[in-house]
């Protein structure tokens, strides 16, 4: 190899660059951090779109970061241009603040940063990319290619027709060997090119890494020369994220699985730059059943693969959270447990304790997890993540809400405080089916068709029981008072109040005593499952409870 004609090469398509690698490393110095501490990223592009697989990667990024005191950072992946959205970063940063997230350094804003690693949004990071090609091309690493986009499809289906392993590689590559001279006189006379490394591997040979979740991985070398810097004078993912994660010091990097084929030519990257190489830990995709077959949770076919619709139906966030804690690491669920009222940051998150495989989406079961947050919520609490909720997603019931919050934080405090708190929502848009009937306004929209009866009544039979119980009902009793009074009542009209008497001679009655409360529970609220009967009717107050009943009477 002709050094000083490389050189020249170099000087020609860098004149500017004069800094080495070397410079930056000591520009961005290792982190002075306390043993063990990891600097982890989320480096997402601006495409305007949050996936939930975004904040499952985040979340692991943000609890190893911090569990171990380090620095858990954002950089912006902007390099395909095309693809970049208006108002994108924004998006991001609010979506993981609101996922309980905060970047100690990286991009804070569309025009803002903070933290002594920057610039981290790769589109401004052009001259530092530029000084590691610059000293590729100058070791014979790296060349310009200027294969024309026809040169490259018709390479691709000579390759294919003759099933050879496509791509830009060994004597495929016809510009890997090109003489330095021709290529200088290439590019003074003006002609397009992209730069590629010239790949030193070999796939007959294989290098082993060890993943932080996959455990140990072996590969064929990276034999493609892949491009490094586009024609529009940006870097790829590849070349750029070698660079970043080197400057930036990060010490994991935890991304998608979907980069683990990639890592050949990662690893070769740190190899021929002479950097060091990071960890890494690949997370295992989201994934849905469907049908029997599980598949990635995609973006164009699922709902639930956007942060938004989260927000849309009304988990809580700290469900969602939990649940992908779950997902994480599934020692989640005992630990939770055990430590009912436990902060989820006190939970040591593992990557070695992740699963290998996909991660399975289960929205029945993020429900029961979100039922489990809920529930353990106090009363306010819950008051006021609805109330902000139907805000922003139902109007009507928001209203009634804030002109009744006293009443209705007594309705969310039913049972709370007893040995088995209720578990009745697991999403904020399933309230308003639960609580409808104490707002005349609502109430007044449901028909006789809607009423949820004991099997044992028609609405007959209830409507005669109301109109018997309408009679004794004393409002001002305490609880065992009021049943004991619906219990003579429905012995009366030949319903049984023992249970064993009634299974030993059923035919001697009309029904149980749980008949009776059933057409009162009716005729209150139309729906046969509800909290505590007695504590409704003294929430709702007594004229409202006698107006229902008149109102059943005459459905
Ligand atoms: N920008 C890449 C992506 O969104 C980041 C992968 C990584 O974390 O390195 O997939």
């Amino acid at each position: 190899m002709n050094f000083e004609k490389q050189l020249e090469l170099a000087d020609l398509i860098f004149p500017n660059v004069n800094e080495s690698i070397e410079d930056y490393l000591t520009k961005y110095p290792k982190r002075d951090l306390k043993d063990g501490a990891k600097v982890t990223r989320y480096a997402p592009s601006p495409t305007g779109f949050q996936h939930i697989g975004g904040i499952f990667t985040a979340l692991i990024n943000e609890r190893l970061a911090n569990q171990s005191e380090g620095v858990f950072y954002l950089r912006i992946e902007d390099t395909d241009q095309k693809r970049e959205v208006e108002g994108a970063i924004s998006l991001i940063i609010d979506s993981i603040n609101k996922y309980g997230m905060n970047f100690s350094e990286g991009v804070t804003g569309e025009d803002s940063e903070k933290g002594n690693y920057g610039p981290y949004k790769q589109s401004e990071r052009k001259k530092i990319y530029n000084v590691f090609a610059k000293d590729l091309i100058k070791k014979g690493l790296a060349y310009p290619c200027f294969a024309t986009p026809e040169e490259l499809a018709a390479l691709r289906e000579k390759q294919i027709a003759e099933k050879i392993t496509p791509g830009y590689y060994g004597e495929y590559a016809t510009y890997r060997n090109l003489d330095v001279e021709e290529a200088i006189k290439k590019i003074k006379s003006g002609e397009n090119y992209i730069l590629r490394l010239k790949s030193p591997g070999n796939p007959e040979k294989r290098i082993k890494f060890h993943d932080l979740i996959k455990g140990d991985v072996s590969f064929p070398e990276n034999n493609q020369d892949i491009v490094i810097i586009k024609g529009d004078g940006l870097p790829t993912y590849h070349f750029a994220h070698i660079v970043d994660d080197s400057l930036m010091r990060t010490t994991h990097v935890i991304r998608g699985e979907e980069w683990l084929s990639s890592l050949p030519i990662h690893l070769q990257l740190f190899d021929v730059l002479g950097l060091e190489t990071p960890n890494y830990a690949h997370v295992p995709t989201i994934m849905k059943l469907d049908g029997n077959s599980k598949r990635k949770l995609s973006k164009r076919k699922d709902v639930e693969s956007a942060v938004t619709y989260y927000d849309e139906q009304g988990y809580p966030i700290e469900s969602v959270i939990e649940y992908l804690l779950n997902i994480i690491n599934s020692a989640f669920e005992e630990w939770r447990i055990e430590n009912k009222d436990a902060d989820y940051h006190d939970y040591v998150v593992e990557l070695e304790k992740m699963s290998k495989s996909g991660a399975l989406f289960d929205i029945v079961k993020l429900g029961d997890v979100s039922k489990e947050v809920i529930c353990k919520m106090n009363a306010e609490k819950v008051y006021n993540l609805y109330e902000k909720w139907s805000n922003e997603y139902n109007k009507e019931i928001h209203e009634l809400l804030v002109a009744n919050e006293d009443m209705i934080k007594k309705v969310f405090n039913i049972e709370k405080n007893g040995p088995k708190p209720r578990k009745d929502f697991a999403k904020w848009n399933e309230v308003e089916g639960k609580i409808f009937y104490y707002f005349d306004e609502l109430f007044a929209k449901e028909t006789i068709n809607d009423v949820e009866l004991p099997k044992t009544l028609n609405i007959e039979d209830a409507k005669e029981i109301i109109k018997k119980y309408k009679e004794v009902y004393n409002f001002n009793t305490d609880n065992s008072v009021w049943f004991d009074e619906l219990k003579a009542l429905a012995a009366s009209l030949g319903y049984a109040t023992d249970r064993k008497a009634y299974k030993k001679n059923p035919e001697n009655f009309k029904g149980m005593v749980s008949d009776v409360a059933g057409a009162v529970r009716a005729a209150i609220t139309h729906r046969s499952n509800t909290p505590d009967l007695y504590t409704i009717m003294q929430i709702m107050g007594e004229n409202k409870v006698r107006q229902r009943f008149e109102d059943f009477i005459n459905l």
